[in-house]
């Protein structure tokens, strides 16, 4: 049998990847689809680290907007990643995919705190290790908090699972000739300010030559075919 391209991959899921139809909130089905995927790719043996963010709860922004201190919005959205955390934990364990959460922000009854190297010793056991809290700080954003714990735990790949299939010139819902790029470099990111991930993420995956690769979510088969080394989605590299 065909071997996987990767032996531990980051994958980095938006909150609104768990929400229901309206875009807030968990939705148990979603939670159920995302586990599914999640189990195919344990199958195939690759070891899988998860950072799931808030957008679909509260994001920082929204604070601000209503006069609090950005640090405290901040840190309600990295709450709010931890709600979403034992979500698909809870949603994992049920489908059969052993889980832990570690989080940054110490919460010992829900939660393990982020240690990195019992996280390794989770991942070689083949247990699905979600990271909660985002970075643990404020001012950062869950890509880079992806970014960042893939780095320290060895990811081989950055995958950034979204609801379109790939990196494009411009909006593919308002613009029917937007084009997609098959590949990109991390600077054509930054210096086009394409919208992959924010640029502290981008420069940290970088400097530290981590891939990403920006695939649908909802497409049956892409994370498997990237997985096994097919072509899908955009590939941001050096
Ligand atoms: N956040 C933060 N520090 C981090 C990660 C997240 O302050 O290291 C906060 C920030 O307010 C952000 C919110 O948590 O808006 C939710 O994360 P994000 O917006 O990245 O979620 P996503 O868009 O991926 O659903």
């Amino acid at each position: 049998m065909a071997k996987p391209k990767y032996d531990l991959i980051m994958l980095k899921l938006g909150g609104e990847a768990l929400a229901g139809p309206e875009g807030t909130g968990i939705s148990a089905p979603r939670a159920f689809d995302i586990a599914k995927r999640v189990k195919e790719i344990r199958e195939m043996d690759v070891q899988v680290g998860i950072v799931i963010g808030a957008g679909n709860l509260w994001r920082g922004k929204e604070g601000l907007e209503m006069g609090m201190d950005q640090a405290t919005a901040d840190y309600m959205g990295m709450l709010g990643t931890v709600m979403n955390a034992l979500a698909l934990m809870d949603a994992l364990e049920k489908a059969g995919v052993e889980t832990r959460v570690q989080s940054a922000i110490e919460m010992r009854a829900v939660a393990e705190p982020y240690i990195r190297r019992r996280a390794i010793r989770h991942l070689e056991k083949g247990r699905v290790v979600i990271f909660g809290g985002g970075t643990g700080n404020p001012y950062f954003s869950t890509d880079t908090a992806a970014a960042l714990r893939a780095t320290e735990i060895g990811a081989d790949i950055l995958i950034k699972a979204t609801k379109v299939d790939g990196v494009y010139d411009s909006d593919p819902n308002a613009n029917h000739g937007a084009k997609k790029y098959d590949r990109l470099t991390y600077l054509d990111v930054l210096q086009q300010r394409l919208a992959v991930m924010d640029s502290t993420a981008v420069s940290l995956c970088m400097e530290n030559k981590l891939p990403i690769l920006v695939l649908n979510l909802w497409d049956e088969q892409a994370l498997t075919k990237a997985i096994m080394g097919e072509e899908v989605g955009t590939l941001v590299s050096n």
